[in-house]
């Protein structure tokens, strides 16, 4: 996609600071960083979102993605690690080239997301885990 920043990012088309690759998929540091450390991992391929990863593909982001949290802590040894997805613009993504944020964490940082909890009845649970399976 020649509009797409993460694919200028790919094909070295503009500048960013690259951590780890292989054959479909790259990380690179976040120009808005939450903390130090804070890395994107992308596909390779512009595919825009969850839905039109394949299997390969999939396996391949998360494996990186695991590889990533592993050295943030070993480099920052941070109290945690959030992994951050987002799909969609209703859902906080603003580059639409799949990305998964690895962000280094402490306790204060400031760094939340509203969760507004509902705890609906186990019906409401049930009903919603069988429109799941029935199309799984
Ligand atoms: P999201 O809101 O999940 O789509 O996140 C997009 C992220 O991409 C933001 O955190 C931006 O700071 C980051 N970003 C945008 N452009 C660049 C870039 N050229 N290099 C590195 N990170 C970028
Ligand atoms: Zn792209």
């Amino acid at each position: 996609m020649a509009e797409c920043i993460f694919c200028k990012i790919v094909a070295r088309n503009v500048p960013a600071t690259i951590v780890w690759e292989d054959e479909r998929s790259i990380a690179f540091m976040d120009i808005g960083s939450v903390n130090p450390g804070h890395a994107l991992v992308a596909a390779k391929p512009h595919v825009e979102n969850i839905f039109e990863l394949d299997q390969p593909l999939a396996a391949a982001v998360f494996q990186t993605t695991a590889r990533i949290a592993r050295a943030l802590k070993q480099a920052f040894a941070p109290q945690g690690v959030t992994l951050y997805q987002a799909n969609g613009s209703a859902a906080g993504q603003t580059v639409f080239h799949f990305h998964i944020h690895v962000v280094p964490r402490y306790e204060g940082d400031g760094m939340n997301l509203a969760w507004p909890i509902k705890t609906p009845p186990r019906s409401a649970i049930e009903e919603a885990a069988a429109r799941i399976r029935a199309v799984l």
